[in-house]
């Protein structure tokens, strides 16, 4: 069996140590002589693996004594939701900064609860810049201030934290959350799906200061109240037990690396990488300005379009899959999240220059 380098935008690579593990004790957890899927949630057992996988991850992104850490359902678009709902608090009014396609989902899923009042937007740009903070239009009495860190389609990442000063910050970090170390203390909330750079589909994580948690919208939904799952431990219901032992491999897989600090170092040498790959060619060209580029997601697209076809099939049988571009921006996008090794950089500049030189 080969593995391939997978440059899926989500759900992506996850650390090979990490399915090896899961394998491993796939029929057997711990001499339980069960699979972890197989078990109560309640029981001591999976109590045990759910405890670790939020200590770990409150080590690896140093969260504060006051934050709570759930494990959700849903996805990032139903925090689109539960945000407002939980975070209005007897306010209607709310900033959102627009700087591509999951902060428009965002803003949209807003407007059902409060008059959105969006700050700035980078639709001047094609949303391939950040409009600068001395520009953004705020409202004085915001519940709160939403933005979007990481751009997984545009590929523009803010690497700078938004100072809002008493008025709440929250982020939607799915598809930049553990690349780097951050300082939760700014955040009111931070959110992210799992299946960009925690581990699979269907478990959600939302890390949300205490003092924000209790005052929710009238006819909230039990589910989407962040009490509810904050005075449970997660456990009001049943959670997604698989999806959150295996991000606490994961967390356990990182942790291993060196932390954050050393997953900062690694990302942006791929990234560095690859857009030294783009830039220094006429072939491959990406539109974002580079103080803005994502370390996760590198859109790019190729001189002649009518090669995208062949590029992409010659790099499949090479194993480097899943480099379509998304549909809004066409040409090709490769995700290079946390479980990317470094070598999978290496093979696609490598074959980047390679086909340049016969096609280009
Ligand atoms: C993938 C993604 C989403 C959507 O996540 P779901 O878990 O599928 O709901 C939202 N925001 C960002 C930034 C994303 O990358």
């Amino acid at each position: 069996m080969t593995r391939v380098f997978n440059f899926s935008a989500g759900p992506a690579m996850l650390p090979e140590p990490v399915l090896e593990q899961a394998r491993d004790e796939m029929l057997d957890w711990n001499g339980t002589g069960m699979s972890v899927m197989e078990m109560s949630h309640r029981g001591k057992a999976f109590m045990s693996i759910a405890e670790a996988a939020e200590r770990d991850l409150r080590v690896l992104m140093g969260i504060p004594d006051d934050y709570k850490v759930l494990f959700l359902q849903g996805g990032a678009s139903a925090q689109f939701a539960m945000v407002p709902m939980n975070l209005l608090r007897g306010r209607t009014r709310v900033d959102y900064v627009n700087t591509g396609a999951w902060s428009g989902k965002a803003i949209a899923e807003a407007r059902r609860f409060a008059d959105v009042n969006v700050v700035a937007t980078g639709e001047d740009s094609g949303f391939n810049a950040i409009p600068a903070f001395e520009s953004w239009q705020r409202t004085d009495d915001a519940a709160y201030l939403h933005y979007t860190p990481n751009e997984t389609i545009g590929g523009v990442e803010f690497h700078w934290i938004p100072d809002t000063g008493d008025v709440p910050l929250v982020a939607d970090m799915s598809s930049t959350i553990l690349s780097r170390p951050v300082d939760v203390s700014r955040y009111g909330v931070i959110y992210a799906g799992a299946q960009k750079n925690i581990g699979p589909a269907g478990l959600t994580i939302a890390i949300v200061r205490e003092d924000l948690i209790g005052e929710v919208v009238p006819s909230t939904p039990t589910m989407f109240d962040y009490k509810t799952h904050a005075e449970s431990g997660s456990m009001y219901n049943t959670p997604p037990t698989y999806g959150w032992y295996l991000a606490g491999l994961v967390f356990k897989w990182l942790l291993g690396m060196g932390g954050l600090e050393a997953m900062a170092g690694i990302n942006r040498r791929k990234a560095e990488k690859l857009y030294a790959a783009i830039d220094g060619s006429d072939f491959y060209t990406n539109p974002v300005n580079p103080a803005c580029r994502s370390w996760m997601n590198v859109p790019f697209t190729l001189a002649n379009p009518d090669l995208d076809g062949e590029f992409l099939k010659e790099a499949a049988a090479l194993g480097l899959t899943t480099l379509k571009g998304h549909r809004s921006v066409g040409g090709m996008r490769a995700s290079i999240y946390n479980a990317m090794p470094e070598a999978g950089v290496s093979a696609l500049v490598d074959f980047m220059a390679d086909f340049e030189q016969r096609k280009g």
